[in-house]
């Protein structure tokens, strides 16, 4: 793993990938090229100009700048065959200053040391952001889940936390679930935890199904607080809610429940999209309908309503609020330019590159950044590990409005140190989370 270097001349580790550039301008643009194309990249750019704000201290600043521990592992899986398959594994704590690692378990064919770095990394920004008192963690498997049978993901997960070993727990770190994961892979990392160590131990893992000790409200925390973040955001540069336009895409588990929260709401959802595509309608699609098509079919490809539009379409739609809810990197410095929406709310992790916010912030869009747009999830998995360790359940009206008091102070406090500083909303709420996290370092003093 190499963490992309800033550009400066600080005596920091690992030069290698930038080394041979001569001057600091070259190494300027090296780090922007790099941060279009890495998460990682990206995620230190933010994380470098907030600590340049901060005036944040060198050791600290050092500190933040590296995860705390990186652990790859071998994860053999019988297959159903009788073949021995040998995966690899990955988990991440990048720091645990505030609180225990916090972060899903992602099973996918891109995942690697660097991505699950940068989620990592964002965990930590995000729980701070909204201050629940977790680090930043994250893993996964290098895998294509879907050629696996149920038999086979199990013995991948139980195999997988073998290998993790006393790297999780309720006091260390967290996992929950994230890309192709789901409440029943955390149940089996709950059990085969729960194994080792003896005795149930329901808090090692959020998102869990609701019999095993989940939360009420967990299904749609994370589009949830994307429809807080957006309702906030929209009166905050004076639109009204109700009527508002609005653009989604992703419609999985954020996208499709920020559609309907956004609906209900008042908000007109005029264009949705999938990894199939993207549809439009201009009196507004029934979120509620086209979920439920989602949950019977598997995507939007044959949703008998809508006109079809190609993505850049899409992304160039004139809408009030526009949410990207899938993936990293959809607006870069090649599209940014054609985005006419007044809000861009991140349900995804990292969908705007730094160039493209230097373009969208010159436009005038309002970005929710989302490592404060999409915290609700981690939010509420906070609630969740707190009602495990209490042993006693809350219910679902008590969630949601916890979260929407956390959400709402979230925003308005990376508001008001936007307009202190004169600074976008994503380096607001970097210097919030980068600060909060520096304050307990110089509090703990283990870098002395
Ligand atoms: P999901 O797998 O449930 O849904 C992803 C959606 O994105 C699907 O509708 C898929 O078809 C669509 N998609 C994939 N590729 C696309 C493409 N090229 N163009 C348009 N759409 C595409 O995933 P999710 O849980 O909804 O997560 C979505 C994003 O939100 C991810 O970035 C994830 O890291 C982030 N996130 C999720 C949570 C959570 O609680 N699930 C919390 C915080 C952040």
């Amino acid at each position: 793993m190499s963490i992309p270097q800033p550009p400066s001349d600080h005596p920091g580790n690992g030069l290698q990938g930038v080394a041979l550039q001569t001057s600091r301008a070259e190494r300027a643009a090296a780090a922007a090229d790099a941060a279009e194309r890495s998460p990682l990249a990206a995620m230190i750019v933010r994380f470098d100009q907030a600590a340049d704000l901060l005036e944040l201290e060198p050791g600290v600043r050092r500190i933040l700048r590296e995860p705390e521990m990186q652990l790859a592992v071998a994860v053999p899986v019988m297959r159903d065959s009788g073949e021995m398959d040998v995966f690899t594994g990955y988990r991440v704590q990048h720091n645990t200053a505030r609180g225990p690692g916090k972060g899903g378990i992602r099973f996918d064919l891109h995942v690697s040391m660097d991505e699950v770095t940068a989620l990592a990394a964002w965990m930590t920004w995000k729980c701070a952001v909204v201050d629940v008192p977790f680090g930043g963690a994250k893993g996964g498997i290098l895998c294509d889940p879907s050629g696996m049978s149920k038999g086979e993901l199990e013995r991948l997960t139980r195999s997988y936390v073998r290998g993790l070993g006393d790297v999780i727990g309720p006091d260390k770190d967290v996992p929950a679930p994230d890309v192709n994961t789901n409440a029943q892979v955390m149940a089996w990392v709950l059990d085969a935890y729960s194994r080792q160590i003896g005795h149930t131990v329901t808090s090692v893992v959020t998102g869990k199904p609701i019999e095993l000790g989940g939360s009420l409200g967990r299904g749609d925390a994370t589009g949830r607080g994307v429809m807080l973040a957006s309702r906030a955001a929209l009166e905050y540069v004076g639109l009204p809610v109700a009527g508002a336009t609005v653009a989604v895409q992703g419609f999985g588990n954020v996208g499709s429940a920020a559609a309907r929260l956004l609906q209900a709401e008042g908000c007109r959802i005029v264009a949705i999209a999938d990894r199939t595509g993207a549809i439009f309608d201009a009196a507004g699609f029934d979120s509620e309908d086209a979920t439920k098509w989602v949950r019977k079919h598997g995507t939007l490809a044959e949703y008998p309503r809508g006109e079809r539009l190609s993505d850049a379409e899409f992304l160039a739609l004139e809408v009030d609020l526009l949410v990207p809810a899938a993936l990293e990197g959809v607006l870069t410095r090649d599209n940014a330019a054609t985005v006419r929406a007044r809000v861009v709310c991140e349900g995804a992790n990292g969908p705007t590159t730094p160039g493209a916010d230097d373009i969208l912030n010159a436009n005038g869009i309002l970005v929710v950044p989302d490592i404060l747009a999409n915290a609700g999830g981690v939010t509420v998995s906070y609630f969740e590990w707190v009602q495990n360790r209490a042993a006693y359940m809350w219910s679902e009206d008590i969630v949601n409005d916890r979260l929407r008091e956390i959400m709402t102070r979230g925003f308005l406090s990376v508001r008001d140190q936007a307009e202190k500083h004169g600074v976008s909303l994503r380096t607001a709420a970097y210097m919030l989370a980068v600060g909060r996290v520096a304050a307990v370092h110089h509090l703990r003093g283990v870098y002395a």
